[in-house]
């Protein structure tokens, strides 16, 4: 047997098993695309039921949801408040001791 007709040879069986391996991707993609075949949705931000895109608050049109959504922004935003006032606090201290220290 020849140095070409082995190279040849391996080559072909590379192909071939290159050819297997796409062959094989294509049928997990396609799989994969049966799997996605669900309209796109989002959940619901307090029960996790699936909604709609339209709703732009991620809250399904249940009363408690909302009402929970609600309690929980507020407390949110409480939170925020209280981020800046420690923050601001803590600047002004860092000044305080800055302005003390150098006279
Ligand atoms: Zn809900």
């Amino acid at each position: 047997m020849s140095r070409k007709e082995t190279i040849l040879r391996a080559a072909k069986r590379t192909a071939e098993e290159v050819r297997a391996v796409t062959a094989k991707n294509r049928e997990l993609k396609s799989r994969g695309n049966k799997n996605l075949g669900i309209k796109p949705h989002k959940h619901c931000l307090v029960c996790w039921k699936p909604i709609d895109m339209d709703y732009e608050d991620g809250i399904c049109d249940s009363e408690s949801c909302i009402k929970i959504n609600e309690k929980r922004q507020k407390s949110r935003k409480r939170w925020e408040v209280l981020l800046y006032v420690f923050a601001g606090i803590f600047f002004i201290s860092i000044i305080v001791q800055y302005v003390a220290s150098g006279t």
